[in-house]
């Protein structure tokens, strides 16, 4: 989820979010440290934390140095080490602690597809430009700073960088604990990692489930079609997705389903509030009635952005499938 989509919808883009993040346990040795989203805010992506024999398994490290030194205060109560780090994608929100973990944290390896050398060159080139005009534009020191801070993620370069890159779907050790490393190509980046961890039966899905509605900003719709079918054949009892509350299968089948329908309304005739509405319905208390209104602005965007974009830009995203 990046910067632009705040500033197409008009909102006014708070960078840090002010949140207390403490952990939630999901199963033994399993805990949660929830990202925050807030309309009007740059979101944090969930953080996974799993104890394996060797020190910590982190999935995602979040944006703001907030989210990210949770982490540390973690795994520092825990007295242990993060051994291994896994980046379920290139996006900000979640590799943006990166750099500040393998400080804390020297012998830390991270483990990601190789996506990001292709974005560091492009998308979020782009998005440094924007963000430099930005800054040169900003009326306050918070703004200023909390654009600097942005900037500095980017330009922490190859810090963001992984030390192994995923190629494929394997059964791994990681931090001493045996897990299911995934790779989807061209869903929400070109390369996404998911992880399973059978002791527990938690699934971190990254940005393939991302709730209120999917983030399609650099994404291929039919890619992720498909890596959610994937996903539905890993015997996993919980899922925690990218953004959002963690999920039971009968959450995730109603996510699949939506996800689905709303592919095939995107190339129909149908309004595209017709389609948030269809979205809406079948994702159910997925998405409460609080949020309802913040998912239709972000569908209404997504829609001509993404789902009903041209079909050279949809065709760039889309390369490997
Ligand atoms: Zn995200």
């Amino acid at each position: 989820m990046i910067r632009t989509l705040a500033v197409a919808l008009g909102l006014s883009v708070v960078l840090s979010s002010g949140t207390t993040f403490a952990a939630v346990s999901l199963a033994p040795e399993v805990d949660l440290i929830p990202g925050e989203f807030t309309p009007g805010t740059q979101p944090d992506g969930n953080t996974i934390v799993i104890r394996g024999r060797d020190g910590l398994l982190v999935f995602d490290t979040g944006r703001h140095r907030e989210h990210t030194q949770a982490i540390i205060d973690f795994a520092r109560g825990e007295r242990l080490s993060v051994k291994v780090i896994v980046n379920s994608h290139w996006h900000l929100d979640h590799v943006g602690g990166n750099p500040m973990l393998r400080e804390a944290f020297p012998d830390a390896r991270v483990y990601a597809s190789g996506a990001i050398d292709a974005a560091l060159h492009g998308f979020l080139a782009d998005y440094r430009v924007s963000l430099q005009k930005q800054l040169d534009a900003a009326a306050d020191d918070t703004a200023k700073r909390a654009t600097r801070d942005e900037l500095a993620i980017i330009d922490a370069g190859t810090r963001l960088r992984p030390d192994k890159v995923i190629t494929l779907t394997a059964e791994r050790d990681l931090a001493g604990r045996k897990v299911r490393v995934g790779l989807a190509r061209d869903a929400v980046t070109a390369g996404d990692v998911w992880l399973f961890d059978p002791a527990s039966g938690v699934l971190a899905s990254g940005d393939l489930v991302t709730l209120p509605v999917p983030f399609l900003d650099t994404a291929c719709p039919e890619g992720w079609r498909k890596a959610l079918d994937t996903l539905h054949a890993v015997p996993f009892k919980l899922v925690v997705p990218g953004h959002g509350e963690p999920m039971h299968r009968k959450q995730f089948e109603a996510y699949r389903t939506a996800f689905g329908n709303l592919l095939n309304c995107a190339v129909s005739a149908r309004t595209k509030g017709q389609c948030a509405d269809e979205w809406l319905h079948d994702v159910g208390p997925l998405v409460p009635a609080s949020r309802q209104k913040f998912a239709h602005a972000l569908m209404d965007y997504y829609m001509d952005k993404s789902l009903r974009a041209d079909a050279q830009h949809t065709a760039a995203l889309c390369a490997a499938t």
